[in-house]
């Protein structure tokens, strides 16, 4: 089968692969669609912090079932949560399988879904049979931010603040307002701050170079917040980010960064903040977005805004990499 690996950073090989022999437990998938998203941008740049070298990207898939079991049927077609878990350990057991100690996402730490056919437990496959391949090659992409607004336990007409407006951000601002909270889009680009306008219907936008504190408390009426999305990947704007959130109110990072990050205590402390990470997603933030889907709920077609054929991966990957391309998704077709 075909395959396009990572050997190190900025450099693609395209090769030939044996397929895939079925293990107990697990289903051989076709790949049917990739999506492409900042981990693989950061990946094959050498800035993802979990990645090692040589590797086969891709973590945003849309599959059909080769051989079935008892559970899948030949022909299926499934969408693969790539956060391979355990299941065993106490944290898989208390349902966070998103964060299992253990953890191997597909394409990041155990080889992804830039080829023909890869071989999945059954436990990580979701049946997506009514969706379109590309729908559910976006699936995991807005699972990101399900999950982020899930454990924000954001309510209705609360303030959610989202700063970053790539897809995860995208995503989470989508999530928000199907939870009923009033809208917020921080960025530093207007052309994404229109974007979330026009496309999203966000309530508010807010160019982050331009006083966003002032701008936040004007739209709030002082009282700033009530939980605020970090999804830049920009340590100083993750920083900044403390200084949005309103008191007893939470600050959700759902972007990671190679390195530290920094806060005033007097600030987290007066507001009684509570700071969280968003990692990954679970079956249900999963199923949740599935749903968000089948009702229309999310807007797809201004979402994926590129397309190429497996063929030319490589030379699009390089392309829709670059700000200039204002690639929202890419999406790879076998
Ligand atoms: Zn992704
Ligand atoms: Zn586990």
């Amino acid at each position: 089968m075909k395959a396009i690996i990572c050997n190190k950073p900025r450099e693609f090989e395209k090769i030939e692969l044996q397929d895939p022999t079925p293990v107990d437990g697990e289903v051989i998938v076709k790949i049917k669609k990739i999506g492409i998203c900042g981990t693989d941008y950061h990946a094959y740049n050498g800035r993802q912090p979990f990645f090692t070298y040589p590797r086969i990207l891709g973590h945003e898939l849309a599959g059909e079932v080769v051989e079935g079991n008892e559970k899948f049927k030949a022909g299926e077609a499934v969408v693969p949560i790539p956060y391979l878990h355990c299941g065993k350990c106490k944290t898989c057991l208390g349902g966070k399988t998103n964060c299992c100690p253990q953890i191997k996402t597909m394409g990041v730490h155990v080889d992804g879904g830039m080829r023909e056919f890869t071989s999945v437990p059954s436990t990580n496959l979701v049946k997506a049979h009514d969706l379109t391949d590309e729908k559910i090659a976006t699936v995991e992409c807005f699972s990101i931010g399900a999950h982020a607004v899930r454990r924000s336990e954001i309510k209705e007409n609360q303030w959610a603040a989202v700063v970053g407006t790539g897809p995860i951000g995208i995503g989470t601002l989508h999530f928000a307002k199907l939870a009923g909270a009033k809208t917020i889009a921080i960025d530093i680009n207007e052309e994404r701050l229109n974007h979330c306008r026009e496309v999203l219907g966000v309530d508010h936008c807010v160019n982050a170079l331009q006083n966003p504190v002032e701008a936040l408390n004007d739209i709030t009426k002082g009282e700033l917040p009530d939980a605020v999305f970090e999804a830049t990947g920009v340590p100083s704007a993750m920083e900044n980010a403390f200084n949005y959130v309103g008191h007893g109110g939470r600050l959700i990072l759902v972007s990671i960064v190679k390195g530290k990050i920094a806060f005033e205590d007097p600030l987290f402390h007066s507001r009684e903040m509570t700071v969280m990470s968003s990692r990954n997603a679970t079956e249900k933030d999963f199923i949740n977005v599935m749903n968000a889907l089948r009702n229309q709920d999310i807007n797809v077609e201004a979402f994926i805004t590129h397309r190429c054929d497996f063929d030319e991966l490589t030379s699009c990957f390089e392309t829709w990499s670059l700000p200039e391309s204002k690639v929202i998704k890419g999406i790879v077709s076998f």
